[in-house]
């Protein structure tokens, strides 16, 4: 039993120093990651469920990373948040979409949504609001194509300056979505201390919901709850016929997911946007 436990030792500690191992490696090179253009937005189609149409995108970050190859931000978003990196990473990601709905006008894809993920630090820093409004008035894009996503868990770190936030956005004409949707501790009173224009529900929420009826109440009572109060919902990580045909029986305005399309580059869904748009 002691070798046993000792070789189990042994195994744990090789996969912490892997971590560890990555994260130094990670750590090191994301300042300079941000100065070499190494970050590139990733785009994910959401769709009409009542048309089937694609009414946008989120934009999702990748990094090219020269050693470890394309990372995820489940791998370097936590670092960048604990480094301070987030907010001139988090500035990038909103120049860049900007520019990428600009550039649809003039590709006959201007009626496309592009939702854009905030992070806690950029909802409570004091940056946030002169960016979008130089980005707004650079390239005068129609506001209300622009949409920012906003977890829960952010949003209530600091109530009072979310909903100040959320209000000066929304004055902007900018869309807000609260993010992950069910999966904070904060209660559901903030919906209404908060101007909103989309509830997202989480894909913890989706997965089971053809087996598991506690699922299954929760994201059609969330559906029910959002539109009573005004609000459109978008349901995350859509993988089956079967999800997306209950979404639709319950009225869900808007789906995102492996059944309708991953992740893919900016060509990549522009080409994909357009020939929806062609058929
Ligand atoms: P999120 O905002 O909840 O984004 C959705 C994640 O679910 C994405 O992972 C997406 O690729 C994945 N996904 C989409 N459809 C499906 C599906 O059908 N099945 C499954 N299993 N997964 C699906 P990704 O791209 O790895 O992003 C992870 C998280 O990183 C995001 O979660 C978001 O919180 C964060 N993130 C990504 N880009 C940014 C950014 O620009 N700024 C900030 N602050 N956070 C970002
Ligand atoms: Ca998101
Ligand atoms: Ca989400
Ligand atoms: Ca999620």
């Amino acid at each position: 039993a002691k070798s046993c436990g000792r070789g189990n030792f042994q195994f744990f500690s090789a996969e912490m120093n892997a971590a560890t191992h990555e994260r130094l490696l990670l750590e090191n090179r994301l300042w300079q990651a941000l100065e070499q253009d190494e970050f590139e937005l990733f785009l994910q189609a959401q769709i009409d469920l009542r048309s089937g149409a694609v009414i946008g995108a989120e934009a999702l970050l990748r990094w090219h990373h020269p050693e470890l190859g394309m990372v995820g931000p489940d791998r370097f978003i936590p670092i960048a948040e604990e480094s301070g990196l987030i907010l001139p990473l988090g500035d990038w990601a909103l120049r860049r979409a900007v520019q990428l709905l600009d550039r649809w006008r003039g590709l006959g894809l201007g009626h496309l949504r592009l939702a854009v993920n905030l992070s806690a630090r950029q909802c409570h820093g004091t940056g946030l609001l002169p960016l979008l409004d130089r980005l707004l008035r650079e390239t005068g894009i129609d506001p209300a194509l622009l949409e920012l996503e906003i977890t829960e868990t952010a949003a209530m770190q600091d109530p009072e300056r979310s909903r100040e936030l959320l209000q000066q956005l929304r004055a902007r004409g900018i869309k807000v979505a609260i993010d992950d949707f069910g999966t904070g501790y904060s209660s559901l009173s903030y919906l209404k201390l908060f101007e909103l224009d989309r509830i997202k529900i989480d894909r913890g929420f989706v997965k089971d919901i053809e087996t598991d009826p506690d699922d299954a109440a929760i994201v059609s009572a969330t559906i029910g709850l959002a539109h009573a109060l005004g609000l459109e919902v978008i349901a995350e990580g859509v993988e089956t016929q079967a999800q997306a045909d209950f979404l639709r029986g319950k009225r869900c305005d808007e789906a995102q997911g492996y059944l309708f399309a991953r992740p893919v580059t900016v060509a990549e869904f522009e080409m994909l946007a357009s020939a929806a748009e062609t058929v």
